[in-house]
C-alpha cells in the first residue's frame, strides 16, 4: 500500500547545513534499498545532543548537509523486496539510530565488535532524519535495532527509547552493590532517567543523591526517586553532602550534564574505591584536572559511557512497553515540526525536559 502523500515523492524535512544552520526544506522521500524499510514518523523527540549538533554543525553521528533528528517512533509504510517479511506496512515500530556490525560470521565483524565493544563499532551505521514525515530504516538497523510496538504504547513515549538505551548501557556496565551511595550530577532528562532506572533496578538497596543548580529540577529528581537532592550552585560543601548522603564521597558518581565543570564536580564527589561515570558528551579539547594522588590511592575507576548497543536498546524498549520507567513524565512540550527552531531554543533555555515534534 503506497500512502497518498508518498505519491508526491517529496516531503518537508529538517536539513542541517552547518553550525546554527538548520532549514526546513522540500526533499525527496528517502528511497529504500533491497533490505531497507520506510516508516512514517508519528513522533520525534528533540534532545540536548540535537542542540549540540545544531550549534557545532557536526557530530560523529551526522554528515552535513544531511537530514536531522535521531529519536522517533512511527509506522512502517514500505519495504524493500529483501526486507524481513515480519515488517509489513502498518506495523507500529520504534528503531534505534544506529547499528553495529551485524555480520553473521564473527570474523567478518570489526575489531571492536569482536571484542564485544559494540558501542565502539568501527563501522557503526548512524541513521538521521527523524525531523521529517518519513524516515528510511537501513537494513542493518532493521536487523538488530527495530521493535514492534504494542497498540497501547504511545509513539511519543517510544521515541524516548534511544536516550533510555544510553542510560541502560551505563547501568549495565557500572558495578553497583547493596548499600552503595550513588550521586547523579545533573537533574535534566538524562539525570532523571538515571534515577528512575537505578531505582527500578536496585530498589531501596542503594541511596541516590541528585545534585543540580536548579531547585525546580531537584524537586523533579525527588519525584523520580532520589533519596536526597542538593543544590550545588554555590559549590560543594562537605557537610551538606554528608548530611544528604551519609558519607562525604560516593561509591558511584554519574556525570549527566555534559560540561567540564560538572565532570570536575563529579570527580570531587567520588570516594575511595569509587567509580566516576563520564556520561555527558563535551566538546573536543575540554579537559579534566585529576588529582593523581587521589586517583592512585583511592583506586578511582573511570568508566565513560557512550551511546548504546542492541542489548541496551532492547532493554529500553521492553522497559517502556512494561511501563517500568515513566518516560512520559519527561515530555513537557509538544510542537509541530515547523516549530523546530523554537524547540531548539527551548532545549537551550531549559524551559522543557523533552519536546516532542510532530511532522
Ligand atoms: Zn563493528
Amino acid at each position: 500500500m503506497i500512502p497518498v502523500e508518498a505519491l508526491s515523492r517529496t516531503m518537508m524535512a529538517a536539513v542541517l547545513h552547518g553550525p546554527e544552520d538548520v532549514r526546513l526544506e522540500e526533499v525527496p522521500i528517502p528511497q529504500v534499498g533491497p533490505k531497507d524499510l520506510l516508516a512514517k514518523v508519528e513522533a520525534a523527540s528533540i534532545d540536548f545532543t540535537d542542540r549540540k549538533v545544531y550549534l557545532r554543525g557536526s557530530h560523529p553521528m551526522i554528515e552535513t548537509p544531511g537530514l536531522f533528528g535521531h529519536e522517533w517512533a512511527g509506522v512502517v509504510t514500505a519495504r524493500g523486496e529483501q526486507a524481513d517479511v515480519r515488517w509489513q506496512p502498518g506495523i507500529r515500530v520504534v528503531a534505534a539510530n544506529s547499528a553495529p556490525c551485524t555480520d553473521s560470521d564473527p570474523a567478518a565483524r570489526c575489531r571492536a565488535c569482536r571484542r564485544s565493544c559494540q558501542g565502539m563499532c568501527e563501522r557503526l551505521l548512524y541513521n538521521n532524519g527523524a525531523f521529517a514525515p518519513y524516515i528510511r530504516i537501513p537494513g542493518r538497523i532493521a536487523e538488530v535495532n527495530l521493535y514492534e510496538l504494542p497498540a497501547q504504547v504511545p509513539f511519543e513515549e517510544a521515541a524516548l527509547a534511544e536516550p533510555l538505551a544510553c542510560v541502560m548501557h551505563a547501568v549495565r556496565r557500572v558495578p553497583i552493590s547493596d548499600g552503595d551511595r550513588v550521586v547523579i550530577v545533573g537533574a535534566g532528562p538524562i539525570g532523571l532517567l538515571f534515577i528512575a532506572v537505578l531505582r527500578n533496578r536496585y530498589g531501596q538497596s542503594v541511596r541516590l543523591l541528585s545534585v543540580d543548580h536548579h531547585d525546580d529540577r531537584l524537586a523533579l529528581a525527588r519525584s523520580f526517586g532520589a533519596d536526597a537532592a542538593l543544590n550545588t550552585a554555590g559549590g560543594l560543601e562537605k557537610t551538606r553532602v554528608r548530611a544528604a548522603l551519609g558519607v562525604e564521597r560516593a561509591d558511584v558518581v554519574i556525570e549527566a550534564v555534559g560540561s567540564a565543570q560538572a565532570h570536575q564536580e563529579a570527580f570531587e564527589l567520588v570516594g575511595r574505591g569509587g567509580t566516576l561515570v563520564p556520561f555527558g558528551g563535551v566538546a573536543k579539547g575540554a579537559a579534566l584536572s585529576l588529582d593523581l594522588h587521589r586517583l592512585h590511592y583511592d583506586e578511582t575507576r573511570i568508566v565513560p559511557i557512550y551511546h548504546h548497543t542492541p542489548a541496551d536498546f532492547a532493554s529500553a524498549v521492553h522497559a517502556i512497553v512494561r511501563r517500568e520507567i515513566p518516560v512520559g513524565r519527561l515530555i513537557t512540550a509538544r510542537l509541530p515540526l515547523s516549530e523546530l527552531p523554537r524547540a531548539l531554543e527551548m532545549v537551550q533555555e531549559r524551559t522543557t525536559l523533552r519536546t516532542i515534534l510532530f511532522p
